[in-house]
């Protein structure tokens, strides 16, 4: 018997000295005081050894004392381990003074026993024919007990409060030590009271502080587990559903309860009520997701369906877990920001961006089409703002829209460019030019009383193989739009190579205009005026090129351009400044003629007029109104007030303001008896449109008479014959220009010129007289 329990003791200690590895190198802070525990049991296990094994009185009352002794450690060990387990505050604990002093005073009545024998003594009794020894207690042995028990009854006070105290699914950390205690207290109990004569109460004791560092560091208890887990499930605003191994749903989380409506936990419905939505659940036992696009009720609803699958270790399946989301909220708003990012909020066309890549992926997904680019612009389209308002503009705009988008095949693509401009991209024979010719030509936009033909213009381009950027597509149709002359009858045009080269001209003359200024390439040519005698008082300052390569140039193959760019100032600057110096020429030379210069409307854009012109004014020295200023309707199109005060400064500078082309533009005659303006200078030009030469002398008449009763003087340009002149004579113009007089000429001609012209005159009338 004694090998036998021997073993079991060894094997005991060997298994606590393992878990006293095991819990000292645990990270939980509660490791320490397990190991505390499991050092305490190990010479009380010892003194049971001895005692059970000692043949003579010495040895086991040395049992004895490491029994009682290694008690009383091992009793603060479980006190200061409770403490700890349960979340006292020991620092602060009014009870640790009291009892490591009663064990240390037990401890001190121990080392009296040998002389006092207050304690206990050993004695021999015969069991199963074989001497042990057996502890006879005493008073100090009694002591000894009570002092034990009280602290181990105090513990179990601690564990008991704990467990009351704590959450349901927490008590079960609690209840598992108390278990323990109370089990290995009934077992040490049992050996009291029955006075087993041998005592084997530690192997007990052993295995509860076995329990106890199980308990303490490996077991985590499921139901705190399940419930944490339940209850975060419950909370997912995903609905989750467990299945068991069957294909049960056994749990269904809130969300889930909901979504299939749940009652009363009848969860089979539930599942066919999946199945029927989302197709087989169980799909070969394999995890699985998947997005669906559902109509409920004729609405798209979204919804990311998972299905993970739990194996156990032996890769058998324990169950399900089934998560489905719904996430048509989030799509909406994902797909309501992708189309506001790509399209127009007015006509829910294309924006710019993406017609640009929606474009280029047509033409790469249809190789074998021929493609042609449009771009779209409606013509003075800030007037029809300006007169209707922004409502109107807005509605054509929709209307223009609608008339893009009408019966496109789906090789088109189309989309709004910016604010009047549209782009398209459309199969070479799906375009109808006569068709689409004759419906821009009728397009009109009604909006209550509101009706308005809106003019759209559309630059066709070619796509080729080797064209990549679609920018520069739209770039040329756009440019085809500007060759569009300002006919009503003709809405769409082609782009073609010469446009090309037309743009690359432009761009080469505006690079060369400041060499060419520098070099006085610019030159100014005068066109003499004459009076109603014929005599020449003045001229016309008109610019030409004598272009190194290109030769002679007139303005119409420059102007344009500069005015377009800007540069036309540089140009003007240039003429103006030309005049003054010749007009000081003249007046040193004692000549009393006048020069007109030209001003561009976009002069006013770009520089203060009559400030450059007092500036040369002053410099040459120069009587201001020698110098006359022709400027064109045009210039009144803007900005009225601001340009009525520049005209009114510059005649109160001296200057004479001449209206160049009278009748050819916007004229308002409204606007005309306001404006300071000297001179009305009419082109008969503009009336050579009609060949009854009748007619436009009667047109000429009455500009002739306006401008008398307006008091202002007339001047006639454009004048080729000599019947004009005498006719025009006649009608009371004041003065006139044209090629029967002469054409512009170089300056060094001109004196020549009116010398002669003037003494031809002279001799002419005199002739008549
Ligand atoms: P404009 O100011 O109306 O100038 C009159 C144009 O008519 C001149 O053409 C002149 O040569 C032409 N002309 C004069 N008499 C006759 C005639 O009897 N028959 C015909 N068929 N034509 C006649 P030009 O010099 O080619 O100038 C064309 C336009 O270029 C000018 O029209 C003017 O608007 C612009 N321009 C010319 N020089 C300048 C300038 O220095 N600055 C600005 N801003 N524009 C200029
Ligand atoms: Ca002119
Ligand atoms: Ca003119």
């Amino acid at each position: 018997m004694r090998l036998k329990y021997s073993i079991i003791f060894g094997i005991l200690t060997l298994i606590i000295v393992a878990c006293l590895i095991i819990a000292h190198r645990s990270r939980k802070a509660i490791g320490a005081y397990v190991s505390l525990v499991l050092v305490s049991l190990i010479p009380p296990i010892i003194g049971n050894l001895v005692i059970m094994n000692s043949e003579e009185e010495l040895l086991s009352t040395v049992g004895c004392y490491l029994y009682s002794i290694g008690m009383d450690l091992l009793l603060f060990s479980l006190f200061r381990f409770s403490y700890e387990y349960c979340d006292l505050d020991w620092k602060k604990s009014k009870w640790k003074i009291l009892i490591c002093v009663l064990l240390a005073a037990d401890a001190l009545q121990y080392a009296f026993n040998p002389f006092l024998h207050q304690a206990f003594t050993v004695r021999c009794i015969q069991v199963e024919g074989l001497d042990y020894y057996q502890m006879v207690p005493l008073l100090g042995q009694t002591i000894h007990r009570i002092i034990d028990y009280s602290i181990f009854a105090a513990v179990i006070i601690i564990f008991v409060v704990k467990t009351k105290q704590s959450a349901k699914v927490y008590s079960e950390r609690y209840l598992s030590i108390l278990g323990c205690l109370l089990v290995s207290a009934l077992w040490q109990f049992i050996f009291v009271v029955f006075r087993i004569p041998i005592d084997r109460s530690m192997i007990g004791i052993g295995i509860a502080g076995l329990a106890v560092f199980f308990f303490s560091l490996c077991y985590r208890p499921l139901r705190v587990l399940d419930r944490i887990l339940a209850d975060m499930a419950s909370g997912m605003p995903q609905a989750m559903y467990f299945i068991d191994a069957f294909g049960k749903i056994i749990w269904a989380n809130d969300t889930a309860i909901k979504f299939s409506n749940i009652k009363d936990d009848e969860f089979d419905e539930a599942k066919e009520g999946l199945i029927a939505k989302f197709g087989e659940l169980e799909r070969d036992m394999e995890d699985w997701e998947e997005q669906f696009v559902i109509k409920e009720d004729g609405v798209k609803r979204y919804y990311a369906v998972e299905m993970h699958t739990v194996k156990d270790d032996a890769n058998g399946v324990t169950g399900s877990l089934l998560s489905i989301r719904d996430n048509t909220g989030e799509r909406r708003s994902f797909e309501e920001e992708k189309f506001n990012a790509t399209h127009d909020g007015l006509t829910g066309l294309y924006n710019k961006d993406y017609l640009y890549n929606r474009i280029q992926e047509k033409i790469i997904s249809y190789p074998d089409t021929q493609y042609l680019v449009l771009f779209l612009d409606v013509k003075n389209f800030k007037i029809v703002n300006d007169v209707f308002g922004m409502e109107f503009g807005d509605y054509s705009i929709k209307c223009i829209a609608e008339w893009i988008r009408k019966d496109r095949s789906d090789k088109c693509v189309y989309g709004r460019i910016a604010g009047d401009t549209f782009g398209m991209c459309i199969p070479k024979d799906e375009f109808d030019i006569e068709k689409t010719e004759k419906e821009l030509s009728e397009f009109i936009v009604q909006e209550g009383s509101k009706i308005h033909h809106i003019p759209i213009h559309i630059g066709v381009y070619e796509v080729n193989k080797e064209d990549a950027e679609v920018s520069v597509m739209f770039d040329r149709a756009h440019l085809a739009i500007t060759s569009i002359k300002d006919d009503y009858h003709e809405h769409i045009i082609f782009y073609d190579n010469e446009m090309r080269e037309k743009v690359l001209w432009d761009q080469e003359i505006s690079a060369q205009l400041p060499k060419a200024l520098e070099d006085k390439e610019l030159r100014p040519y005068l066109q003499p005026i004459v009076n109603t005698e014929g005599r020449v008082v003045g001229a016309e300052a008109l610019v030409r090129w004598i272009h190194p390569e290109k030769g002679f140039m007139n303005p119409g193959s420059f102007i344009p351009v500069f005015e377009k760019n800007g540069l036309i100032v540089e140009v003007d600057k240039f003429m103006w400044r030309s005049a003054c110096e010749i007009l000081a020429k003249w007046q040193a030379e004692g000549k009393d003629m006048f020069l007109s210069v030209n001003i561009s409307p976009k002069d006013f854009y770009f520089t203060d007029v009559t400030g450059v012109l007092k500036e040369y004014v002053k410099e040459f020295k120069i009587d201001p109104s020698k110098l006359r200023i022709e400027i064109t309707e045009t210039v009144m199109m803007s900005d009225i007030t601001g340009r009525m005060e520049t005209l009114k400064d510059l005649k109160n500078s001296g200057f004479i303001v001449e209206m160049d082309d009278f009748g050819s533009g916007y004229s308002s005659l409204n606007l005309l008896k306001d404006m300071p303006v000297d001179v009305l200078k009419i082109d008969m030009m503009f009336l050579s449109a009609t060949d009854d030469e009748l007619k436009a002398l009667t047109i000429v008449k009455n500009i002739l008479n306006l401008s008398s009763s307006l008091e202002m003087s007339s001047l006639t340009e454009g004048v080729e014959t000599q019947n004009q002149f005498r006719m025009l004579n006649e009608l009371g113009c004041n003065l006139f220009q044209g090629f029967y007089f002469a054409k512009p000429m170089p300056i060094e001609e001109f004196d020549e010129f009116c010398e002669k012209f003037n003494s031809a005159r002279a001799n002419m009338q005199n002739t008549e007289t």
